[in-house]
């Protein structure tokens, strides 16, 4: 059955969402009641690739009610099996359960994070509780725990291979971390607080979506969008018309705080009130307001961890992490919050000097960085987005960039087809091959922003790789790239560049996962672990090698002159401060909000927050978290809840990685391959530390990333 997994997914200054991916096996047919449901059997395309073509949104409720109850007849079989426990009759015969539940939940969860509409939406409210008391009616089974129990105790006599010997550690850990050992009392109430955590964090996810997109800026004249491009403002006058709004123009509004178009409007007041709609979202009243929402959140997570023994939530998810305690995740994010702050304050010093030399004698505010950070850069480097972005063509990022990387460190090979139906038609789907010839996976390009996708960057799964199972990975990556009108280029940001690297690096850990049990399966690693093969991808975005095979201009096929290729790779270091303070910002917001008992919860989320900033030195006002308390999703819609810091935590081993492949040759099979066999193929089958010293020969070391982040 495999636990759910939070599976990540985001890029790399935190994008990111998280979906419920599981994997499962062969069960006995579903009912009557599926008669006709395209996903009441496995579909038979090519690696289970899903018939989007045939799920309509009626067939997914009854897949669900359908799912839950063969698994719990599947459990009951198991925890009542008369026969001593096995290996093999317990913790493999729940791997193997729950398939219908399994591939139900992975093709919506997908797609209602992807293209999502209101049946979707109503549909994710009603199961989110009952997915909750399922997992509790598994979890919380004292028959079923006391088969895994057993196990546990003789574990040593089991003669069980390393990935079996682990996976039954991980199973008990699984059932512990449930509540599998409170009194009943105890479990009632857990299983209460749980179904209000699932359907809390499903209003949130909700709320936020619907806010983002209600808080567009809307105005009145093409003057007041100068600085950006004709095509941005006649995409922003289609959208308005779209709306009902003939004549006017509607800027969206992306999931962080910055917003793109603050780099380019040229009036300032316009970029006061985009900043002002964007920070505002959630906490102004009205129907998004998730204020309510968030302290209930924090409140029930609290409980649930003082009944399980924990001190605090953040206490008892980091029990789980590489990082293991709330002293060590505190003390990086503390040591690292100063000296971030310190270069922001210098760089805002450095723009106030440019607002100045533009004859303005303002106060460099949020709503300004952007505008002016660009200006500094392009006089420090002597070049602006605009320049670089008529080299950066999403389909030669795609496949002569990422693709291309891929395959001069792993052999892999992409083949487009056009035969798979696909939920939208802007989905790319590629055939992958191994160095063999041999398929090895399907992958998806989803690369488009819609108003029904989430925001942010993410990575997900049709299908998870498992030997147990006979199961190939599909595997998708979704992004955000405004679309342009028809018949116009897409030309990417060089952070768009950066996000697709990334979000291939954890395609790439799916893709090459070479596990039995699906447990392990790809991804399904402690989420401080996550971002890093994902994070280590980006490294070739930049490697001359790549850049000169993919940075070509989308007119002229010239490649991107090396002068401009140096300033890009030089202008990294550029607006440092900022994007460690406002990452540190809204990590050290999600550790304040999990590390609190619940009786510290406080009654004022904008005041609480405004202190929790003061007092930890990151109150910069120019400078605000990447996501505010009320839009931030990572931390109240479930995946990254008190596990926001992963990102910086990875980006440890991804630092100490780079310096590990510069000193190997850099792009090349021999490097490629000890990396995939030692760590991407290996997913969770072990200790992830113990699988990044396999990899690297050591533990990793904090230099290389203070290096990267400025912070020496
Ligand atoms: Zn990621």
């Amino acid at each position: 059955m495999s636990r759910p997994q939070m599976l990540v997914v985001a890029a790399a200054l935190g994008l990111a969402f998280s979906q419920t991916v599981i994997a499962a096996a062969e069960t006995p047919a579903a009912s009557a009641v599926l008669a006709g449901n395209p996903l009441a059997t496995a579909s038979k395309l090519p690696f289970n690739y899903p018939v989007f073509d045939q799920i309509k949104d009626e067939h997914f409720a009854p897949a669900f009610t359908e799912g839950m109850r063969i698994q719990l007849e599947e459990i009951a079989a198991i925890a009542n099996n008369p026969k001593p426990a096995t290996f093999d009759n317990t913790i493999v015969a729940m791997e193997k359960s729950g398939e219908l539940l399994s591939r139900t939940q992975t093709v919506f969860y997908n797609l209602q994070g992807a293209n999502t509409n209101d049946k979707m939406d109503a549909i994710d409210s009603e199961m989110s509780a009952k997915l909750a008391a399922h997992g509790d009616a598994i979890y919380l089974n004292p028959q079923l725990f006391a088969r895994v129990h057993s196990l546990y105790q003789q574990r040593a006599k089991l003669k069980l291979d390393a990935e079996a010997r682990h996976l039954l550690e991980r199973y008990h850990k699984d059932f512990v971390r449930a509540g599998a050992q409170l009194s009943d009392a105890d479990k009632e109430k857990l299983k209460n607080l749980n179904a209000s955590i699932a359907t809390l964090q499903t209003s949130f996810s909700q709320s936020v979506l619907k806010e983002a997109n209600a808080a567009a800026l809307i105005v009145d004249s093409r003057a007041e969008l100068a600085g950006m491009s004709e095509a941005a403002i006649d995409a922003a006058a289609a959208a308005a018309k779209a709306k009902g709004l003939d004549g006017k123009f509607l800027v969206s509004i992306v999931n962080t705080s910055g917003q793109p178009a603050l780099a380019e409007l040229t009036d300032r007041n316009v970029r006061e009130k985009l900043m002002a709609l964007s920070l505002a979202r959630g906490s102004h009243g009205g129907e998004f307001d998730s204020r309510e929402i968030v302290l209930k959140i924090a409140k029930a997570r609290a409980e649930k961890a003082t009944l399980l023994g924990y001190a605090n939530f953040a206490a008892y998810a980091l029990d789980d992490q590489t990082a293991h305690d709330t002293k060590s995740v505190n003390q990086l994010l503390g040591d690292l919050a100063k000296p971030a702050v310190n270069n922001a304050r210098k760089e805002a010093a450095d723009l106030q000097a440019m607002v100045v030399a533009d004859g303005a004698t303002f106060q460099l505010g949020a709503a300004d960085w952007a505008y002016y950070a660009d200006k500094v850069r392009a006089q420090r480097y002597a070049f602006d987005e605009k320049q670089i972005k008529p080299y950066f063509e999403l389909d030669n990022v795609l496949t002569k960039g990422v693709f291309f990387a891929a395959n001069k460190l792993y052999g892999i090979s992409f083949k487009e087809r056009k035969d798979l139906p696909v939920y939208n038609p802007d989905v790319r789907v590629f055939d992958v091959f191994d160095a063999n010839g041999k398929q090895l996976a399907i992958f998806m390009a989803d690369m488009y922003a819609r108003g029904n996708k989430q925001g942010g960057a993410w990575m997900n799964e049709y299908s998870s790789q498992s030997k147990l199972l006979g199961r190939h990975p599909v595997v998708a990556n979704h992004l955000n790239i405004p679309k342009p009108p028809a018949g116009e280029p897409t030309l990417l940001t060089y952070d768009e560049v950066s996000t697709a690297f990334h979000e291939f690096g954890h395609a790439l850990h799916g893709m090459f996962s070479n596990v039995t049990y699906p447990r392990f399966s790809g991804t399904s690693v402690p989420s401080d672990f996550v971002e890093y093969p994902s994070q280590a991808n980006e490294m070739w975005a930049v490697w001359p090698e790549v850049l000169a095979n993919y940075a070509k201009h989308y007119k002229t096929g010239e490649p991107m002159p090396k002068e401009l290729l140096d300033k890009v790779i030089e202008s990294r270091k550029f607006n440092r401060g900022f994007t460690a303070t406002e990452y540190l910002a809204s990590s050290l917001l999600d550790q304040r909000w999990h590390q609190l008992t619940p009786a510290q919860i406080p009654s004022d989320v904008l005041a609480f927050e405004a202190s929790a900033l003061k007092d930890l030195g990151v109150d910069f006002a120019p400078v605000p978290p990447r996501y505010r308390t009320t839009y931030f999703s990572h931390s109240f819609s479930g995946g990254y809840a008190a596990g926001y810091y992963a990102y910086l935590w990875s980006e440890k081993l991804t630092a100490d990685t780079e310096v590990w492949f510069k000193q190997n040759g850099g792009l090349k099979r021999a490097s490629g391959d000890w990396y995939r066999n030692q760590l991407l193929s290996r997913g969770g089958t072990d200790d992830a530390m113990k699988l990044f010293r396999n990899f690297r020969g050591r533990d990793a070391i904090i230099e290389p990333l203070l290096e990267r982040r400025g912070l020496k």
